[in-house]
């Protein structure tokens, strides 16, 4: 048994009334480990901590804090192959992408952070007519919450605790229930840094216990937080009263428009992973797949054939594709939206069932499935499925594609495949997604604005915008003679 502990004031401690959960290892559906059910009183414990700690973090030089972040994350590299394994021990996900992705991912967010700190600046504005001249400091906020989801535990994790450090702020962070591990291994990373205590905090539990503490608290006065729409409405309502500034990156049911003069094997290569990677756990996959009808048949063949041939398996094994899904609960909920495909008039072309890994009997993998639809409008290209399950459908004309695409509450991502420079701009005009990506897909640069539209949320994350939402902005107007 693995038991994971709280991380406040700069100590590993239990939860105050002694509460745990069960964190599982998805690839073989047993319990594993221990982790704490915190509540208001670890939270409050936490507070206060990060209130004593502010003054000194917020009033430490740039270069102090930035030295710090990198300090992490040199630690977390010489220990890289733990964070890996445990990465894809507690999510399920293969190894070779904790390894590509995840960890990498984490380390260059904290690194990203330190630096751009230090390029920070604010603006001025002169007014000669009135003698004038404004300008704006951007001070750190206070306390502030970090709430994570389990699909990329320490990506999305350092993704917001990075640049609200960098910033000034002392945090009290919550990973997901689901996925605690490398948030607690981060935790000893901290204590071996030398991080001053109270700086950050990190706290264990349920989201309706510990995340719901987290939002109450009074004192914490900003709530950075990635999940799902629904859970990102139940936050903003009740940080409402309390005028906290809100960060909310949400769902999404991402289109994946593929027009007959693309560059075709780039394209099925990449649609196969912006499909299926992560098991489809990936907030930002193309799970509504639109194919001009010209080149349709082809690309439902070729695709079904690439699909059938991906492996789901053990986590741990290099050749594996897909690993297993996060948990019993969200695998059902998946497999129901397979098992209701035909009452949509919908055709499952590949997948569809549940898989036995030998030796991981109980673990929660599926196929990655290929539905044909021939609506929009079902429920299959409406709700968000987050699971390896991605529908296909043709099109006629540009204006369709684009209609279908935007015909969704969601409005997170986007991709084109093109090789019209015309029908790019026109398309990147008129998606409403936060991001387009044209002929790419997950192609990221840490300095541009990321987050979504519509249901997919409030604010953007990523470069200064982060450090925006991080900080205060004061306007300081003299006039001189
Ligand atoms: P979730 O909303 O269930 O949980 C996310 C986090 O919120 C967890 O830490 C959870 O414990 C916490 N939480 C739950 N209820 C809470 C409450 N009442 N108060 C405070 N915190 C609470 O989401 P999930 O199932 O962990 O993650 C999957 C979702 O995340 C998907 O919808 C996916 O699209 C979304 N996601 C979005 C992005 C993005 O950048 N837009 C990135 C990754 C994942």
């Amino acid at each position: 048994m693995q038991i994971i502990q709280n991380y406040i004031n700069n100590q590993l401690q239990n939860p105050i009334d002694n509460q745990w959960i069960d964190n599982y290892n998805p690839s073989k559906g047993e319990v594993y480990g221990k982790i704490p059910n915190s509540n208001q009183k670890d939270v409050e414990q936490a507070v206060k901590a990060a209130k004593k700690a502010f003054p000194i973090w917020s009033n430490t030089s740039i270069e102090e804090r930035s030295e710090m972040l990198i300090k992490i994350a040199q630690l977390i590299e010489q220990n890289f192959d733990e964070f890996v394994k445990a990465e894809s021990q507690d999510n399920g996900k293969p190894i070779t992408l904790a390894q590509k992705v995840d960890i990498p991912r984490a380390i260059s967010n904290i690194k990203f952070f330190a630096k751009a700190i230090t390029q920070y600046n604010s603006k001025s504005h002169e007014s000669v007519h009135t003698n004038s001249i404004n300008y704006t400091l951007r001070k750190p906020i206070g306390i502030v919450g970090c709430i994570s989801p389990w699909n990329l535990p320490l990506y999305l994790f350092t993704w917001k605790i990075a640049p609200a450090l960098a910033a000034g702020n002392c945090v009290v962070a919550k990973p997901s229930e689901v996925t605690p591990m490398t948030a607690y291994l981060l935790s000893k990373i901290c204590i071996e840094a030398g991080l001053p205590a109270g700086v950050l905090n990190i706290i264990h539990g349920l989201g309706q216990t510990t995340g719901q503490a987290i939002v109450e608290h009074p004192q914490i006065k900003a709530i950075s937080f990635t999940g799902g729409t629904k859970t990102g409405e139940h936050i903003a309502r009740t940080a409402a009263p309390m005028f906290k500034k809100l960060s909310l990156e949400l769902g999404g049911k991402n289109p994946n428009l593929i027009f007959a003069d693309c560059d075709y094997e780039k394209m099925l290569s990449v649609t196969l992973k912006s499909s299926f990677a992560n098991q489809g756990q990936i907030c930002l996959c193309g799970s509504r797949i639109f194919v001009e009808e010209s080149i349709y048949e082809k690309f439902k063949t070729d695709f079904i054939e690439r699909t059938k041939k991906l492996k789901v398996g053990n986590p741990a094994d290099e050749n594996t594709n897909l690993g297993a899904l996060v948990s019993q609960q969200h695998l059902d909920k998946v497999y129901e939206y397979i098992q209701n495909a035909p009452n949509q008039n919908a055709k499952i072309l590949a997948g569809g069932n549940k898989v036995k890994v030998a030796g991981f009997e109980n673990g929660y993998y599926l196929e990655p499935t290929v539905i044909e639809v021939n609506s929009n409008r079902c429920a299959l290209n409406q709700e968000e499925i987050f699971g390896p399950v991605v529908t296909i459908m043709p099109f006629k004309t540009e204006k369709e594609a684009l209609e279908m695409a935007n015909d969704v509450r969601y409005g997170l991502s986007a991709t084109v495949w093109t090789s019209d420079l015309n029908r790019t701009m026109r398309l990147s005009n008129e998606l409403e997604a936060g991001i387009v990506w044209v002929n790419t897909w997950l192609n990221r640069d840490l300095r541009t604005p990321f987050g979504g539209m519509k249901d997919s949320g409030v604010g953007r994350e990523g470069g200064f915008d982060a450090l925006n939402f991080f900080t205060e902005p004061k306007n300081v107007c003299i006039q001189y003679d």
